[in-house]
């Protein structure tokens, strides 16, 4: 099919009667899409007046308010670059990203108006604030705001989007994000996932990722569905209004949480068709936990901040534990050796991956954008994977916590795997350090219900794993460090263990 020229004008062509709620608070309040639209015409009018123009990157820093969403619109209708902050990020991150980024406009809660004014009279950027409750000089504008901003004309390759990588693995890089990558990738979503305007989505995940609002709100806005717009995830609230949706998209530390609660019942989830995890990975011994609990199996999907949505567990058909799927419609997956070549089925190696989701590139950094993609237009994930002869992607790992022991690659995933299912053993991490005998060697950082030590540790992967895949050493937590998404901070864990066999100097 065609490549889509704006964001915004599909959603507009697809949105339902303008009275249909788009967003509807726990309390009850709903934001209908015609007030959405007509608000987001008027906020990009207030942008365009404060300077902006097609292709200037807006910095939002904001509560998980339902005027976020608006203002996310507002950027798409005026062909304004949306840039989401993490409301996590320190000074010294926002003093980066503002920097590197160069916004027209910075769009910030009351209380960071202090730090950002100066970060932007540096960047040469109009600073707005925008209360959680959609208080604050944005909406004062706005409300004198009569005239609205006509939709932009663009090109699909257009920035629609410019987000930051989790920085899992090093500093955060800016992904450039088309018209076309977000579009093409919603409407294989939709159709994945069978969407349609009955959907109610219950929305816990920070819109500052390409899950949170991309995957969950791009999916809803293309079919004409509502969702359940929660400030955030907080266990109580979301098991309260589990009965009013019928689609639910979680991190796995939702899953696990939710899970430690016995108010999670097949009964409460029984008009629930669909529990989508992703961003990390959810661990098999989840996937049967919750299938036993309540009757379903948790579709899990992988993709990227650079790439959207890559693959996908089957709407209909085997949800695999441990796997996350074949390709999406429209995306190609392959996995390459260390020569760039492709391996047979079933072999482990990098995964790459093709189609008109993938970026436009690295924000600023056009060495590091050649870098990863091949010379065919393949995107290097950095994750390491094998494809099952029945072409489900299963992910073992990033190429960057690969261990190497005395020359042996060592996939950390599949010592965790060993580990976590030893009774007493909640959950592993499995890290590199340096060694100077081996070069480097495991080691794992183990959270537990008690009643295991780390000789029952080392022992039971002696017994399951060849030797140089066993840890040296095993250490017990109460828990693991993990970033907002739920990922394990493994670079964070290396430096603080870095030390532990290496003579100090
Ligand atoms: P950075 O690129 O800055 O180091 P990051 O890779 O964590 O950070 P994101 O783009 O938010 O930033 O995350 C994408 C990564 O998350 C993928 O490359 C993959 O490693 C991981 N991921 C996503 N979904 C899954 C999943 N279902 N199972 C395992 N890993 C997943
Ligand atoms: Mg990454």
């Amino acid at each position: 099919s065609e490549a889509i020229a704006s964001l915004y004008a599909l959603l507009v062509e697809r949105a339902p009667s303008p009275d249909k709620p788009l967003l509807i608070r726990p309390d009850g309040r709903a934001l209908s899409y015609g007030e959405a639209h007509a608000l987001a015409g008027r906020l990009a009018r207030v942008l365009a007046d404060a300077g902006a123009v097609v292709g200037d990157r807006i910095a939002v820093r904001a509560d998980k308010s339902p005027e976020a969403l608006v203002l996310y619109l507002a950027c798409l209708r005026g062909g304004f670059v949306f840039l989401p902050l993490n409301t996590a990020y320190t000074d010294d991150e926002l003093a980066y990203l503002i920097g590197d980024a160069d916004p027209r406009v910075i769009v910030c809660r009351p209380e960071d108006l202090a730090g950002l004014t100066p970060l932007g009279e540096r960047a040469g950027a109009v600073v707005l604030t925008l209360a959680a409750d959609g208080t604050g000089s944005l909406m004062e504008r706005l409300a004198q705001q009569g005239e609205v901003l006509a939709p932009a004309e663009l090109s699909p390759d257009a920035l629609a989007a410019m987000l930051y990588t989790s920085g899992t693995t090093g500093k955060p890089k800016g992904a450039m994000l088309t018209q076309d990558n977000l579009a093409a990738n919603g409407l294989a979503l939709i159709e994945a996932w069978r969407f349609c305007d009955d959907d109610v989505l219950l929305h816990a995940l920070p819109i500052f990722h390409a899950h949170g609002l991309f995957v969950a709100c791009h999916t809803v806005m293309l079919a004409g569905g509502s969702v359940l717009w929660l400030p955030g995830f907080d266990k109580d609230t979301v098991l309260d209004l589990l009965p009013r949706a019928t689609v639910f998209m979680g991190v796995p530390t939702f899953y696990t949480r939710l899970l430690g609660d016995d108010r999670l019942t097949a009964e409460r989830v029984a008009g629930i068709r669909l529990f989508v995890s992703g961003s990390a990975p959810l661990l098999a011994e989840t996937h049967r936990a919750f299938f036993e609990r309540t009757g379903k199996a948790i579709l899990e999907r992988y993709g990227m901040t650079e790439t959207g949505m890559n693959t996908s567990n089957p709407y209909d058909g085997e949800r695999r534990p441990g796997a996350v799927g074949p390709a999406l419609p429209g995306v190609s997956v392959r996995i390459v050796g260390e020569d760039g070549a492709a391996l047979p089925e079933g072999a482990v190696g990098d995964v790459q991956v093709k189609g008109r989701n993938v970026m436009k590139g690295y924000w600023k950094l056009p060495e590091k954008t050649r870098e990863e993609f091949t010379q065919e237009g393949w995107f290097k994930t950095g994750d390491v994977g094998r494809l099952d002869p029945d072409g489900y992607l299963v992910l073992v790992g990033r190429a960057k916590d690969l261990i190497i022991s005395g020359g042996y690659n060592v996939y950390p995933k599949e010592v965790e795997d060993v580990i976590d299912a030893l009774p007493g053993v909640i959950e592993s991490a499995v890290i590199g350090v340096p060694h100077p005998d081996f070069g480097e060697v495991g080691v794992v950082l183990v959270t537990s219900r008690g009643g295991i030590d780390e000789a029952a540790i080392l022992a039971h992967c002696k017994a399951h794993l060849a030797n140089y895949k066993v840890p040296k050493k095993a250490f017990f937590t109460v828990d693991l460090p993990r970033n907002t998404m739920g990922k394990v901070q493994k670079a964070l864990l290396r430096e603080r263990y870095k030390g532990l066999f290496m003579a100090s100097s």
